[in-house]
């Protein structure tokens, strides 16, 4: 007879993780101490953090963390309760208000995390009938949303506007249709044309929701991809997450107060999970002060990441489309990329190993992100590392030039 827990045994996937962990190769789910700064400390040893989402550094600055302690104090540890009943605070409208008018939208709702924010919006949005058209690339939130939901998901080719054409042009003329791009995506670090994409959705009657986990705090000045583009008018739901810039956790969507009234009502990742806790709250206010008022951190962020790509080009990295802060390096197979990141650390550098599906389709790569607080000295030491792994482990498709 055939258990249910056979396949915990025979797993592919599992077994592999298990052999590559017994000989201490398995890079995933390892703890950090002191992961938040622009160093960490990685089983005891010291490295440059090129693997964060922490794009402003906000979560070290001392106004952000004495919000939350100060919240902690007033509000304590948890709301212990949903939004739609005991969970809602001040605190919690405040920070709705706030991040509507920094958006530019006119409402905003939060949740308890960037996932249930995908989920939330799309599964209350899509009805039996409606479509939703998603890029290859959209994050695994705005899919599984997708699939959770009542409508019928399709996917175009990533950011090809020719490709969501394609699909668009093939829907019933009355059907409802939402497209769901990033605007930032989360791997690759390119940013969706979205110019030509709200043209498009615009002509075949779309709605267009950009999920700007990786946008808020970094394009557009810290306002999003959509602020970027001056398209904020043109884009009907903006979604972002404070688990990155914003030095906390959580997520939020943003959009026309009608709009943001029925999600509000009809969204289950909403209604029925507790909601967000005071300090969480109080540090994303913190940190949206700051990004408001302070243009230096979104300035000091984007000048280390384009010292960073012009320093990993130069040695001759694939940094495939990458024009953010988020700059992966293409390693190759699953079993290069694993030996390149385990290198890294013994160079004293924290890299993020990505392999397929999670990647875009060139094989591996190490995903490196940059913060506003790196100083030159943490980058050009990891740019030496990065040199000294290239070309001990022959990772560098083409050879620089000499000059
Ligand atoms: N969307 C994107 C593009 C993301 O990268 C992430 C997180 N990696 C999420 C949504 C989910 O956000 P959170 O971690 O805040 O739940």
């Amino acid at each position: 007879m055939a258990d249910l827990f056979d396949k915990i045994h025979t797993d592919e996937a599992i077994v592999r993780a298990k052999d590559a962990a017994a000989i201490g190769m398995y890079p995933y789910f390892r703890a950090l101490s002191n992961s938040e700064g622009t160093t960490a400390t990685f089983e005891g040893k010291e490295v440059v953090m090129l693997g964060s989402n922490n794009y402003l550094g906000l979560t070290t600055d001392l106004r952000v963390r004495e919000a939350a302690i100060e919240a902690i104090r007033r509000y304590g540890p948890s709301v212990t309760g949903s939004r739609f009943l005991n969970g809602t605070l001040e605190l919690h409208l405040e920070l709705e208000r706030r991040l509507a008018k920094f958006v530019g939208k006119e409402a905003a709702l939060v949740f308890s995390t960037g996932y249930q924010s995908n989920v939330g919006t799309i599964t209350a949005i899509l009805q039996k009938g409606d479509f939703v058209v998603v890029d290859k690339d959209d994050h695994a939130s705005i899919v599984d949303g997708c699939l959770m939901s009542q409508g019928e998901m399709k996917r175009f080719r990533h950011n090809s506007v020719d490709s969501l054409e394609s699909v668009l042009s093939k829907l019933p003329v009355d059907a409802g249709k939402l497209v769901v791009v990033d605007g930032v995506y989360s791997m690759g670090g390119d940013i969706a044309p979205l110019p030509q994409l709200a043209e498009i959705c615009a002509r075949y009657g779309a709605r267009i929701m950009v999920d700007d986990a990786h946008g808020i705090g970094v394009t557009g000045a810290g306002r999003g991809t959509a602020a970027h583009f001056g398209l904020t008018d043109k884009v009907d739901l903006i979604m972002g997450t404070f688990s990155k810039s914003f030095a906390s956790i959580g997520g939020f969507i943003a959009g026309d107060a009608d709009v943001i009234y029925y999600i509000q009502h009809k969204a289950r990742a909403l209604i029925f999970s507790a909601a967000l806790p005071a300090p969480n709250a109080a540090a994303v206010l913190a940190a949206l002060n700051i990004v408001e008022t302070e243009s230096y951190h979104v300035e000091n962020l984007w000048d280390n990441a384009e010292y960073m790509r012009k320093g990993l080009k130069e040695l001759g990295y694939n940094t495939l489309n990458s024009n953010t802060p988020i700059i992966p390096v293409v390693t190759g197979t699953d079993f290069q990329t694993g030996l390149a990141w385990n290198a890294l650390i013994e160079e004293g550098v924290y890299t993020n190993p990505v392999v397929p599906p999670a990647t875009p389709p060139n094989g591996g790569i190490l995903r490196t992100s940059y913060t506003a607080t790196h100083k030159r000295e943490h980058l050009d030491r990891a740019l030496r590392a990065f040199k000294v792994v290239g070309e001990r482990l022959d990772l560098i498709p083409t050879r620089p030039e000499p000059a």
